[in-house]
């Protein structure tokens, strides 16, 4: 039986391709929470932060316990930024949400994703694919464009049909 923290999880961690963090100002505090410090996003928002001279802390992964025993601490305010593969993600945002936090006061920016479910405009067949950009429909033989929409319907990211181009040169 899911959970509705489990529900409201799976609901948003997916929605985002998100490749970068916005850092949100005039927050009490910062949390970055990351699988790996190394990773060019967070690169990014720890200049920013510091830049701004904004409150912060930056954790790496650890124990789950510690991590939700961190984000239980925290008074209202505190915003999350959590960079990690898609296992961590789900684990940290069902943390995050036990402990009170709401999608509005977190970003995530995922990586590592082996694969998606791509949903075809034209049939309406869903596939799994991994990361191309573009992909032929297993149904229906349309080629496909990758496009960040996703449908929460489907579970879903939509690939839109691309004009058939003979050259293979470009088509914009
Ligand atoms: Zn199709």
């Amino acid at each position: 039986m899911k959970s509705d923290n489990e529900k409201i999880v799976n609901k948003f961690v997916i929605q985002t391709k998100r490749r970068k963090f916005t850092f949100v100002p005039n927050r009490r505090k910062s949390i970055i929470l990351a699988e790996e410090t190394n990773l060019e996003a967070v690169d990014e928002l720890l200049r920013e932060v510091k830049n701004r001279g904004a409150a912060y802390s930056l954790i790496d992964a650890g124990e789950k316990k510690e991590i939700a025993d961190l984000f239980a601490r925290q008074k209202i305010g505190t915003y999350l930024y959590l960079a990690g593969t898609p296992q961590r993600i789900k684990e940290w945002t069902a943390m995050a949400v036990k402990a009170g936090f709401t999608e509005e006061e977190m970003q995530i920016v995922c990586y590592g994703a082996e694969e998606q479910r791509l949903f075809c405009a034209h049939c309406h067949h869903i596939q799994t694919i991994g990361k191309e950009d573009a992909v032929q429909c297993a149904h229906c033989g349309m080629q496909l464009e990758v496009s960040s929409h996703y449908s929460r319907l489907h579970d879903a990211y939509y690939g839109y049909i691309q004009l058939p181009c003979s050259d293979g040169g470009e088509s914009r």
